[in-house]
């Protein structure tokens, strides 16, 4: 069996994963990055305005523009009203934000880090887990390969796969489900579309190449039967596709809103949604990914130094994240009132942290 020594071993090559590796070789981390080929249709395509700034600190703004991102003409929704609300892109300080060709958003934040010097393995079956803090051996079958790290990265979003293996279950506080169809986009206008009905809400936007996305969100119960059936019908969502067609055929994403908390001792951190994975109506997601994901490595590489102060304060900043976001989810889904008496919206008015 080989054994390889490194600093550092990353979970997960998504957006928060990727960006850790990569910052933690600037810092002359030698770090391996276990990820996942992506197989799965990949979710989550707009990113606001203020997520420019964690790209261009990561000097990533040219890369991102190559994915041709589609400049976004705002959001509209009806949340809490039968009148639209709607906040163009040219009345927001810098914009609406893009929407993303998410798989290759994706590829280009995980090319950055093989380029930065992070070994990338790519379904890599890990037989084994075990050690301690700055002690830790990762075995992989087919490779007959032993990793021995220091530290370990939690960047496996919702999954939490690392935690869990560890023996920490995320603490779940929403059971949302995500039912997404992919159409043509039938000269759908590039703005986001948000639209509450009784079984949940729906969004949809146009993307780039050409496509364009519906996504309904619902309670994983109403979701089996097919939701999208019965509360599409009569909608504006309905209207804005109605010559467009879908090109794949549809599938859920799990959409939970969950945290995991960091503990300094622990010898591994998570980052990104399996830190703390928000509802998709913030559309904060990844901008707190890719935000983040610089102080995790920041933290770590402290930790390795002796220090493990910035390890300390990552920790305090994402359950100050939590006790945020739980307050505005509370304070949002309050605002919609029309439906009250529905299951899905009783469900969100007597959820608490
Ligand atoms: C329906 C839906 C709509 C969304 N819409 C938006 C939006 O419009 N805007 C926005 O900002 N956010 C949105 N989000 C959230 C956004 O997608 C996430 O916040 C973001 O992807 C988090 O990045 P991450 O790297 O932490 O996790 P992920 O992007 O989930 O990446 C995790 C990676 O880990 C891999 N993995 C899992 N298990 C293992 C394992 N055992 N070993 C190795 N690898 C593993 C996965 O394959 C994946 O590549 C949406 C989410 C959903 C579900």
């Amino acid at each position: 069996m080989r054994v390889v020594d490194v600093d550092v071993v990353v979970f997960g090559g998504g957006p928060a994963g990727s960006v850790v590796a990569e910052q933690l070789r600037a810092r002359g981390r030698r770090v391996v990055l276990l990820g996942r080929e992506a197989t799965r249709l990949s979710v989550g395509d707009h990113l606001p305005f203020e997520g420019a700034a964690p790209l261009a600190r990561l000097g990533a703004w040219s890369d991102f523009l190559g994915t041709s991102p589609l400049r976004s003409a705002g959001i509209c929704s009806y949340w809490g009203d039968d009148a639209a609300s709607e906040k163009p892109g040219l009345l927001q300080p810098g914009g609406a934000g893009w929407h993303l060709d998410r798989p290759a958003f994706d590829a280009m934040l995980l090319r950055r880090a093989a380029t930065a010097g992070a070994e990338i393995l790519i379904d890599a079956r890990v037989t084994s887990i075990d050690g301690d803090p700055f002690d830790w051996t990762i075995d992989i079958a087919a490779s007959e390969l032993r990793l021995r790290a220091a530290w370990l990265v939690d960047a496996t979003g919702r999954a939490c796969w690392l935690a869990r293996r560890l023996g920490t279950e995320p603490r779940v506080i929403d059971e949302l489900y995500g039912f997404v169809r992919f159409w043509n986009d039938a000269e759908i206008r590039p703005y986001a579309l948000i639209e509450a009905c009784p079984d949940g809400w729906w969004y949809s936007a146009a993307l780039p190449h050409g496509r364009a996305v519906t996504i309904f969100m619902s309670d994983v119960q109403q979701g089996r039967g097919r939701p999208w059936q019965r509360d599409w019908q009569g909608t504006r969502t309905a209207r804005r596709f109605r010559a467009a067609r879908p090109i794949v055929p549809d599938f859920s994403r799990r959409a939970t809103s969950q945290w995991v908390h960091p503990h300094p001792d622990a010898g591994w951190t998570p980052v990104g949604d399996a830190a703390l994975a928000r509802d998709p109506l913030s559309s904060a997601g990844l901008t707190a990914s890719l935000a983040s994901a610089p102080a995790c490595a920041a933290a770590i590489d402290g930790v390795l130094t002796g220090c493990d102060r910035v390890l300390r304060q990552y920790a305090a900043t994402i359950l100050w994240h939590q006790r945020e976001y739980v307050a505005t989810r509370t304070r949002v889904y309050a605002a919609e009132g029309r439906f009250s008496d529905t299951p899905f919206w009783r469900r969100r008015r007597t959820l608490h942290a």
